[in-house]
């Protein structure tokens, strides 16, 4: 999740979508992406992780599908086992943001909730990867800033100062 800041208010804003699962979810009532689309039903689809591309670059996160669902609130989430992007907020940001929400998702399905830590493992991958430069960098730090100061606005400041930390240390994290 890349606005909203807590995995809780993931689940929960899942478990809100599909009110049949419990708030916290575990592995027996996961949903499948399957599952997922059946449920939020519009232009949702399961792209599955050999296909996926992001602006004609394929992007893979393991071997863990991507549901494109438009409905979504927010441009990217991670539930257990897959991602899911949503395209109508996506064609609205540069290569490289797209590339770093895909990259965080992704992070969450590796390393957990914590969103500083899947920020980290987004922007390492990316200069690994070869597709986020320092300038691609800014672009998520302005993207991730709102405009006006106020405690999200503190919050995108120091989640970048935090990328920046990490997109400069050669240490994995
Ligand atoms: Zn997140």
């Amino acid at each position: 999740m890349i606005i909203s800041r807590s995995w809780t208010h993931l689940v929960m804003g899942l478990a809100m979508a599909l009110p049949m699962l419990p708030p916290v979810a575990t592995a027996a009532d996961t949903p499948t992406p399957e599952e997922y689309v059946a449920h939020v039903g519009g232009d949702a689809k399961v792209v599955p992780h050999s296909e996926f591309k992001v602006d004609g670059a394929k992007m893979s996160c393991g071997t863990r599908p991507t549901v494109e669902d438009s409905q979504l609130d927010d441009y990217g989430a991670a539930y257990p086992g897959f991602l899911i992007m949503n395209p109508r907020l996506l064609e609205k940001v540069s290569t490289p943001v797209k590339m770093w929400i895909y990259a965080h998702e992704c992070g969450h399905q590796f390393r957990g909730p914590d969103e500083e830590t899947a920020d980290c493992f987004a922007v390492q991958r990316g200069r690994r990867q070869g597709w986020l430069k320092p300038e691609g960098l800014e672009e998520v730090c302005k993207f991730i800033s709102p405009a006006k100061g106020d405690s999200m606005h503190f919050s995108g400041s120091h989640r970048c100062e935090y990328m920046r930390k990490c997109y400069a240390d050669p240490t994995v994290r």
